[in-house]
């Protein structure tokens, strides 16, 4: 079947500007809205057709495409008919163009809101984020008003017929040929309002407070993972359900482990002559000691393993390893009686040449060479 013309469909002029779009779509969509034809497969049709053409021209960059180069123009970038966009961009462009009036129940809901998703900071050690913990957190709240309890309503007194509407809670609005029922925008469909507010709230109903919530920090957690703590959020609104309240991991930097997913590695300063002449050393690991071979001939640098002494992951998974660099300290601030030592030590190292300095000789030769390619 031809796809018919756009501006056809809608029975506009090509040129016809955004407030004449929308206009022409209101009055089309109200005529074949599916809740006033129930079961009428034609109306439907024509309001799908009618949805399709406003969605379209009512995007500059689409209606652009759509005049210089017609149905063809919108294929693969619209998708219309179906695929991932279907109802949910229907949805949200009906409700856009229209407000609540096709959404059922909408009067009564018109002021029930979720409350609002709470973020809390929460700064852990590393040790605690491994082991996993349960802390006490203290959070602001919104709790219902004592005084009024909740009513927003100075004690004593009641709330008033919204002069507005009268207290049907919907107006009614002329839009071309149709009145169209709102939902009163005074008092947004409660048909009443608060004309004496409570002191201790200001009419909010509501007081911010303070509450203490018990936190289950599972092992394994990290830096930006977080914990949700569903309902736990503000309260909502006229029976609207709370929001969550997520807790965001931070862990704090720990002297002598960094972490590197299931991982942890620390640096650990040798003596050379313990580099040189091997030996076992012993190393912190989060869960008490360990002891690594240090074998003869170390150089600086060598990373050491400890399988299993990383963190086993929130996620699951295995554990990971401890993996520890040794760096070779210098000595310093040394005695003349050591200094005579090194200064013996050192004879004997030139005397048996690249045996025993293998990388400097090797580097000392490419240096050479260098300089002789050089023509110095
Ligand atoms: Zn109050
Ligand atoms: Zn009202």
């Amino acid at each position: 079947m031809a796809k018919r013309d756009y501006y056809e469909v809608l029975g506009v002029p090509r040129n016809a500007s955004e407030a004449e779009l929308k206009k022409a779509y209101r009055r089309l969509a109200m005529r074949y809205h599916p809740d006033r034809n129930p079961g009428d497969a034609e109306a439907e049709e024509r309001f799908k057709e009618v949805k399709e053409a406003y969605e379209t021209l009512s995007d500059p960059r689409k209606r652009a495409l759509y005049d210089q180069f017609g149905h063809a123009g919108l294929e693969g970038s619209v998708g219309m008919g179906g695929g991932a966009r279907g109802a949910s961009s229907f949805a949200d462009i009906f409700s856009d163009v229209f407000g609540d009036i096709f959404s059922g129940g909408a009067r009564r809901s018109a002021s029930m809101f979720r409350g609002a998703d709470l973020r809390y900071t929460l700064e852990l050690s590393l040790e605690e984020a491994v082991r996993g913990t349960e802390v006490r957190i203290e959070v602001p709240t919104l709790e219902i008003c004592d005084d009024c309890t909740g009513t927003g309503v100075r004690s004593g007194r009641q709330r008033d017929v919204c002069p507005t509407c009268q207290g049907h809670g919907e107006v009614r609005i002329q839009q071309g040929f149709f009145a169209i029922q709102q939902t009163c925008p005074r008092c947004h469909g409660a048909g009443t309002i608060v004309t004496d507010p409570c002191q201790s709230c200001q009419g909010r109903g509501r007081k911010e407070a303070r509450k203490t919530l018990s936190v289950k920090v599972p092992a394994g957690v990290d830096t930006g993972d977080r914990i949700r703590l569903t309902g736990e959020g503000e309260p909502g609104e006229n029976g609207g359900p709370p929001g969550d309240l997520y807790v965001h991991i931070v862990v704090r930097p720990h002297p002598i482990f960094t972490r590197e997913g299931p991982d942890l590695r620390c640096e650990i300063p040798i003596s050379f002559v313990l580099a040189a002449l091997g030996g076992t050393i012993e190393v912190p690991t989060l869960d008490g000691r360990a002891t690594i071979q240090i074998p003869a001939g170390t150089q600086t640098g060598k990373v050491f393993r400890l399988r299993g002494k990383g963190v086993t992951p929130v996620r699951g998974g295995p554990p990971g390893d401890l993996l520890c660099r040794v760096r070779l300290e210098t000595p310093v601030n040394l005695t003349k009686e050591q200094r005579e030592l090194l200064e013996k030590f050192a004879a004997t190292l030139e005397a048996g040449g690249e045996k025993h300095n293998p990388q400097s000789s090797s580097w000392l030769d490419g240096v050479k060479k260098f300089f002789e390619d050089l023509k110095f």
